[in-house]
């Protein structure tokens, strides 16, 4: 039996796995690819939720991994429909003293894999006789965050990455949406987030509601673009930031 699925990577926790649950709980069956290759983190999922997942090893870095897995899920019988790169990273230094190396590794897991993820996901989509591509961004891509340049530099070429697409694929039937947080509590950041820590007393003054969003926020707003609500959406870059970005 052919089942349509949305492949979703970086979704063994944080934002991905609330995706990744979201997707599942509005009846979507996803693939969900880490390079540990876990099912998405968080108790409280139910079997017939749980039932729609499927996990698989990839490394976003590594295109040749994204085509093995990609293969195999057809050869199971998943028809890839969508696909959300969400898999991230951020690395903290000065602007002065970025390596090449640091800098690299920022923008092949943060820009060149939402490239070659698209283009491994591209043929599939075509099949399928169309599909929806989310890029999970930054609203980062709009600031000038101190000791964050290659990370603001790697979210600023998602939401072109997301442009060009949106506009080359709309013909196949293919759309791209730039989905651009703002802070949210997870692994990346939450020791830097939580209550006392040394963000939280700042983030408490900058964000109009005065809290930091949760996954489940990235995620609910993920499958609605999935729904029939996001149909005439391509190609823009949606700020979920509580407000932040147009705070003064
Ligand atoms: P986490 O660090 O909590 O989770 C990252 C996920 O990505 C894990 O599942 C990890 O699994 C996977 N991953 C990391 N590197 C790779 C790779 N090379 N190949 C495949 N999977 C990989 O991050 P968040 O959930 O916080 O962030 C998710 C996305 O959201 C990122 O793109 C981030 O930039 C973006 N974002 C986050 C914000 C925040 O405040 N948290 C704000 C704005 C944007 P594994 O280690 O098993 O591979």
């Amino acid at each position: 039996m052919t089942r349509n699925c949305i492949v979703v990577t970086g979704a063994s926790k944080g934002i991905g796995a609330a995706i990744a649950r979201a997707l599942a709980e509005q009846g979507h069956h996803v693939a969900c690819l880490s390079r540990s290759g876990g099912l998405p983190a968080g108790g409280g999922v139910a079997p017939e939720v749980a039932a729609r997942w499927l996990a698989c090893n990839a490394d976003v870095t590594r295109p040749e991994t994204l085509a093995v897995a990609f293969k195999g899920l057809v050869a199971d019988g998943w028809k890839i429909v969508g696909l959300v790169n969400n898999a991230g990273m951020h690395i903290d230094a000065a602007s002065a003293d970025v390596s090449l190396e640091q800098w690299n590794q920022v923008m092949n897991t943060n820009a060149t894999s939402v490239v070659t993820a698209c283009q491994a996901a591209y043929p599939h989509l075509v099949a399928a006789g169309g599909g929806m591509i989310v890029n999970i961004g930054s609203f980062f891509d709009k600031l000038g965050v101190k000791r964050n340049l290659a990370y603001c530099a790697s979210k600023a070429a998602v939401g072109a990455i997301t442009r060009v697409l949106a506009a080359e694929w709309a013909g196949k039937g293919i759309r791209a949406i730039n989905v651009a947080p703002g802070y949210i509590m997870t692994d990346l950041n939450g020791d830097v987030m939580e209550a006392g820590g040394p963000l939280r007393a700042y983030l408490d003054k900058r964000i109009p509601g005065r809290e930091p969003g949760t996954a489940a926020d990235v995620g609910e707003l993920v499958a609605a673009l999935y729904s029939p609500a996001g149909r005439f959406i391509n190609g823009e870059t949606i700020y979920i930031d509580g407000g932040q970005g147009i705070a003064h």
